[in-house]
């Protein structure tokens, strides 16, 4: 049976960035559940982990010498210090997926989208709050963050944005029903970009 998407022999990287708070992993979450061959990267951060979160789906939690031993090791297709914490992308497993024909979503910062610009064959995705006091609220709203941290975010949002022009899309999250169909035509569409259909 023909499928919307998942037609392709191996998958395409996408890569989407947007400021802490704006809803990414709620969009991403969405993708993964609507479409099996979608799957988000998993990272490895030294931060440690929040009450809800599960080691080994939501990240892989190390901690700082694990972290440095596998950029020495080269494990990293890119790795940036994100308020305090490392995070990085594993390069075994974004191959493994997407030569299993799994598109694989990097959810990532703009230092780490930066650094795989124009180095990776992957579509970039920017998605941006409506404005900041709506990114404010949905910081507070998840509370997950202290009030320092909220600002720290709130802060650095702003010079997020401000590299908002460099990647191939722009997705405004103000109503996530309208903001998801958007992400979801993307996905389609570049699935069906002649260069990627080898007839
Ligand atoms: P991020 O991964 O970008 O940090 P989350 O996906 O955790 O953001 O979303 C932050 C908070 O905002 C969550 O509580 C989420 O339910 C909420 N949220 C996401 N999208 C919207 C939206 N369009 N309108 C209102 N709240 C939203
Ligand atoms: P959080 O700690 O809230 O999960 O994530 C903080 C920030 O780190 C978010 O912007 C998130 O996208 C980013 N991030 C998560 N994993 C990676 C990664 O592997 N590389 C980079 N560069 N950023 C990441």
């Amino acid at each position: 049976m023909q499928n919307i998407l998942g037609e392709l022999k191996e998958g395409i990287v996408f890569i989407v960035s947007a400021p802490a708070g704006t809803g990414k992993t709620t969009l991403v979450r969405m993708l993964c559940q609507e479409f099996p061959c979608v799957v988000q990267s998993i990272s490895f951060t030294t931060r440690k982990p929040r009450p809800n979160e599960i080691r080994g789906k939501d990240y892989h939690f190390v901690d700082k010498a694990e972290f440095e031993k596998r950029v020495a090791e080269d494990d990293f297709l890119e790795h940036a210090t994100v308020f305090t914490e490392q995070y990085g992308t594993s390069k075994s497993f974004v191959e493994k997926e997407r030569v299993s024909g799994k598109h694989v979503v990097l959810v990532i910062d703009t230092q780490g989208a930066q650094q795989l610009m124009g180095k990776l064959d992957a579509v970039t995705i920017f998605i941006s709050p409506p404005n900041m006091e709506a990114l404010q609220k949905r910081l507070s709203h998840r509370k997950s963050e202290n009030k320092a941290a909220i600002e720290e975010r709130l802060s650095w949002a702003q010079k997020e944005m401000s590299t908002a022009g460099q990647y191939d899309y722009q997705i405004v999250n103000d109503r996530l029903e309208i903001a998801y169909k958007v992400l979801r035509s993307i996905f389609i569409a570049e699935e069906h970009r002649s260069l990627r259909r080898k007839t």
